[in-house]
């Protein structure tokens, strides 16, 4: 498929060619687990689906293609995707990470890794030198999430991949771009290494799958790579690859939307009188505003806002909502509410970056704007 079509086009067609067997629009669930050969070890590229697998494969192809990298793995969830990344060091290597990360990536850090050998450290990557200072001589990537979870705050990509350099022995940079998606930011244009998904929330788009990714611009990382998702075998089913594969063709449709929905809930949420304070990348009050707009299409779907009266309060709204439903995850096509402390960030317990516990968090999705506006004005009154 030709680099220079268009991302709407290429969400649509990269990877996905008409089936040559059938002349299937659709690509085909290859429930297959091996394939015949024709002599010992001459095959038509596909082996054993661990290694390979014609749907994931068209999967792998359209994301490499949607993120304007190399080469695209996909993995069984988002969490199986930034463990075969971690992979790629060894023991006594150290990574240095934004501190406001997902809990589940702290949480493999801290709890998993730790135990063999690598050292974490992490700050507020919203500042590009001071998160620089702490790079060490053993530092051998850098883990960045913009926009941050659960307070969206932006890190200017492109500032720490340029001051980072461009030696070979630099540590690699890492966006986990899951929230943001590659139709508003493509970290590997900004400079960075690798770009790591969790594919169930935005690419999936429907909450009816669990998936990840990684994106390479290099072939020593695509080798690397190929050969840990092997190794290690987090894969996919065909079946998860073919639902991933149709949530993505109309990913820029759904992030349009799930903008244009946020931005009206964050005007609402300004003018309440019972709300303190509003997180949203494009909002008039977010402090790094003009940076989110220079580093992404839109503000995406994601909208977090702390009521006055702190975390009873909070409960309550999470409680009440009736059109945005009380669970977590986020990306998809109907709007979820939570309260982040209690719920996805529990297991940043005790690490010195807890979230406010009165902190709401609102995943804005599809339905019509005005139904959801009284949702929350019901849910606020
Ligand atoms: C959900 C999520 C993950 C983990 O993905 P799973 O598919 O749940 O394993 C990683 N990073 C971010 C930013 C996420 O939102």
């Amino acid at each position: 498929m030709k680099q220079s079509l268009r991302f709407e086009t290429l969400a649509i067609h990269a990877g996905q060619e008409p089936d040559p067997a059938t002349g299937a629009v659709m690509t085909p669930i290859y429930q297959t687990s091996t394939y015949k050969q024709s002599a010992v070890g001459e095959h038509r590229g596909f082996e054993y689906s661990r290694t390979g697998n014609p749907t994931r494969k068209a999967l792998e192809d359209a994301l490499a293609a949607l993120e304007a990298g190399q080469a695209g793995f996909a993995f069984a969830s988002g969490m199986a995707a930034s463990d075969a990344v971690i992979h790629l060091l060894r023991p006594g290597d150290h990574i240095l990470a934004v501190s406001d990360l997902y809990g589940g990536t702290y949480r493999i850090f801290e709890q998993v890794y730790r135990q063999y050998g690598l050292e974490f450290d992490y700050a507020k990557g919203t500042d590009p030198d001071e998160l620089l200072e702490k790079v060490r001589p053993n530092t051998r990537m850098i883990w960045l999430e913009s926009p941050t979870n659960p307070l969206l705050r932006i890190v200017d990509i492109k500032t720490i991949a340029d001051e980072v350099g461009s030696e070979r022995s630099r540590p690699w940079i890492v966006v986990d771009n899951t929230f943001a998606t590659p139709y508003l930011q493509q970290p590997l244009q900004l400079g960075a290494d690798i770009v790591v998904h969790s594919t169930t929330k935005y690419l999936g788009g429907h909450s009816d799958v669990l998936g990840g990714a990684v994106v390479v611009k290099n072939d020593e990382l695509a080798g690397r790579l190929a050969f840990l998702q092997n190794a290690i075998g987090a894969v996919p089913g065909p079946m998860d690859c073919f639902l991933v594969l149709r949530g993505i063709k109309t990913l820029p449709v759904r992030m349009d939307r799930h903008a244009r929905n946020a931005e009206r809930i964050v005007q609402f949420l300004l003018e309440h009188p019972t709300v303190d304070s509003v997180f949203y990348p494009f909002s008039d009050q977010h402090p790094q505003r003009a940076l989110a707009m220079q580093q992404m299409r839109n503000g995406g779907g994601m909208v977090s806002f702390i009521p006055k009266g702190g975390e009873e309060v909070a409960r309550k709204i999470a409680e009440q909502t009736k059109i945005f439903t009380l669970a977590e995850s986020l990306g998809g096509v109907e709007s979820l509410i939570e309260i982040p402390a209690r719920m996805t960030h529990v297991s940043t317990a005790g690490s010195g970056f807890e979230v406010d516990p009165a902190l709401v968090r609102l995943s804005v999705g599809l339905e019509s704007e005005l139904d959801l506006l009284e949702d929350l004005k019901q849910a606020l009154g």
